[in-house]
């Protein structure tokens, strides 16, 4: 997509600290991070939202989710806990129409968010 910002981070034409890549993942630290770890986990393909997902995409989200967990556990954050974020469309505040997982940690968090 050539309009679409996790896009042209996955093409390298927009630079990001990158935690992570793999052949289906990227994932780089939150440029307005809301705790002291905030990293966006977004797979290489375009995918604008949670509601475009079909079933030939369950792999992926699956790879996401659990690359969360790694990325947590790297930062020491998997026994005292960590948020994981999808939001979808204007109620969820999406600003970004490239599906991302939000992962978050390093502080306590608080429920239900606003
Ligand atoms: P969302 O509101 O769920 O669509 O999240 C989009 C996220 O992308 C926000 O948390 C932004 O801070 C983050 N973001 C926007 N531009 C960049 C960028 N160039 N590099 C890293 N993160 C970004
Ligand atoms: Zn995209």
């Amino acid at each position: 997509m050539a309009d679409c910002l996790f896009c042209k981070i996955v093409g390298g034409d927009i630079p990001a600290t990158l935690v992570h890549t793999d052949e289906h993942l990227i994932a780089f630290k939150d440029i307005n991070p809301q705790a002291p770890m905030h990293v966006l986990i977004v797979p290489r393909r375009h995918v604008a939202s949670l509601n475009e997902l079909t079933d030939t995409d369950d792999a992926l989200v699956g790879e996401m989710v659990r690359r969360a967990a790694a990325i947590a556990g790297e930062n020491g954050y998997a026994g005292r806990g960590y948020r994981t974020v999808f939001n979808c469309n204007a109620d969820a505040g999406q600003t970004v129409f490239h599906i991302h997982l939000h992962v978050l940690g390093g502080r306590a968090l608080t429920w239900p968010p606003g």
